[in-house]
């Protein structure tokens, strides 16, 4: 597929940091917006989607017109993030699929590198951990000119979840 191809290789040429600076970052990231937010689940939920949405903006800003050729049939763009995730984290998502009912695009990991070895306590529950990704993902979605988007975690290896699972979903 050449539409995958050139953004792969187009990344590929991208600077490297290291990951684990970037867990510690995130885990920073939780842990002061759970303070600041006296722990309320869905305050902290909202402020990792605005983080990964401005992330958006960041990465896509110089590339809107390169990607802009790419662009076909939403569910095509799970093979985009798919590799994008690949290419920011190390890590593949385990299972990638879209649901022609929902219209949605579902993705998994199950060693998601931002949540191994955290866990939640009970009264954090809830807390999409890693959200700041779906943030990243819908902001693509709009960017690339499918319209609004949400992705929404419902699943989090945080919460005891053997994976963290996403739903990507355009907004009627
Ligand atoms: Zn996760």
């Amino acid at each position: 597929m050449p539409k995958v191809k050139g953004w792969l290789g187009f990344h590929l040429k991208m600077h490297k940091i290291s990951l684990e600076l970037f867990q510690a970052f995130v885990d920073a990231l939780n842990d002061h917006l759970i303070g600041l937010n006296n722990g309320d689940v869905k305050k902290i939920n909202e402020s990792l989607r605005v983080f990964g949405r401005k992330m958006a903006e960041t990465l896509l800003i110089e590339y809107a017109e390169k990607i802009k050729e790419h662009a076909g049939e939403f569910e095509e763009l799970k093979d985009t993030l798919s590799i994008a995730y690949k290419v920011f984290t190390g890590s593949s998502m385990t299972k990638v699929w879209y649901d022609p009912e929902e219209k949605a695009i579902y993705y998994e990991d199950a060693n998601c590198p931002f949540c191994k070895d955290v866990n939640l306590s009970e009264n954090l529950k809830g807390l999409q951990y890693c959200l700041f990704v779906g943030g990243v993902f819908q902001e693509v979605a709009r960017l690339r000119g499918f319209g609004e988007a949400i992705c929404e975690e419902i699943g989090c290896k945080t919460w005891g979840n053997d994976k963290c699972v996403y739903k990507l979903r355009l907004v009627e």
